[in-house]
């Protein structure tokens, strides 16, 4: 190595400090693929319905015996639709409610076995997740789920083709969200909801990755208010399989996202 003379060694701190950022927004741009709902780097997600008078409302990390049932009945009595990204784990220890869920017309998805954060894990754990929760929940219901969301919404460019390879439609992500797992006052949760739009794919929890019976009594508080309010304003209710039957084949699984019809549309908050 040489050494440089003194008059020069401030401009090497420059290009050195030049070079850290430049590192820094490298990793910034990776970390940004891998979490937000709208980046399409790694591949292309749906994360709008595609139909400007309907909503599909999401809910992870169950099935949660402690709130689930009571969940499907607010659904059941405003007639509406929804899709529930189950926990593999968890189904094994409740399939009559999975089976419940199943028998209303909701949808179900596969949101892996055991919640881990996917963009660490190499493409044959992931597809492991992904098929001993597609076992739990066919072994107690019947379905096989066409539709994943990554736990966290995390996801690596090692995930999409495992997740072609297993068959499915696509990778989910949402439009919007309430924020729902953390306390809050119930005025806050049903403040933040008020942005809901036809188009939107919404997250939401009836579960909590990190125990099976978590309290989300909050995000049933905040959906009794909202959904005959939303229901008197006109907005549909979809679920993904609804959204599936009337598009082209796997279109979430394009790689070209900006041909793909449920998701080319614009971001929109959160
Ligand atoms: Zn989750």
């Amino acid at each position: 190595m040489t050494l440089l003379p003194p008059n020069d060694a401030p401009s090497l701190l420059r290009e050195l400090s030049g070079l850290a950022a430049v590192l820094a927004a490298g990793a910034g741009a990776v970390a940004w693929s891998a979490i937000a709902p709208r980046s399409q780097l790694f591949g292309a997600t749906l994360r709008r319905t595609g139909r400007s008078d309907a909503v599909a409302l999401t809910f992870d990390d169950g099935p949660n015996p402690a709130l689930t049932p009571r969940l499907l009945r607010l659904l059941d009595e405003n007639k509406i639709r929804a899709t529930f990204f189950l926990i593999g784990r968890y189904v094994r220890n409740c399939p009559s409610l999975v089976q419940e869920i199943a028998a209303a017309g909701h949808t179900i998805g596969n949101h892996t076995d055991t919640h881990p954060n996917l963009f660490w894990l190499s493409p044959s754990k992931i597809a492991a997740e992904l098929a001993r929760c597609q076992d739990a929940i066919v072994q107690a219901c019947g379905q096989q789920p066409v539709w994943m969301r990554p736990p966290f919404g995390y996801r690596g460019p090692q995930l999409f083709p495992v997740v072609r390879r297993a068959g499915f439609r696509g990778v989910v992500m949402w439009s919007r969200l309430a924020w729902d797992w953390k306390p809050q006052p119930v005025e806050k949760l049903i403040f933040r909801l008020r942005r809901v739009r036809g188009g939107d794919i919404v997250l939401l929890h009836d579960g909590d990755h990190r125990h099976q019976r978590g309290n989300r009594n909050l995000t049933l508080a905040g959906l009794d208010y909202w959904l005959p309010l939303w229901k008197g304003a006109g907005l549909q209710f979809v679920t993904l399989d609804d959204l599936a039957a009337r598009s082209a084949p796997a279109p979430a699984l394009r790689e070209d996202s900006s041909r793909a019809p449920l998701t080319k549309s614009k971001a929109s908050g959160n």
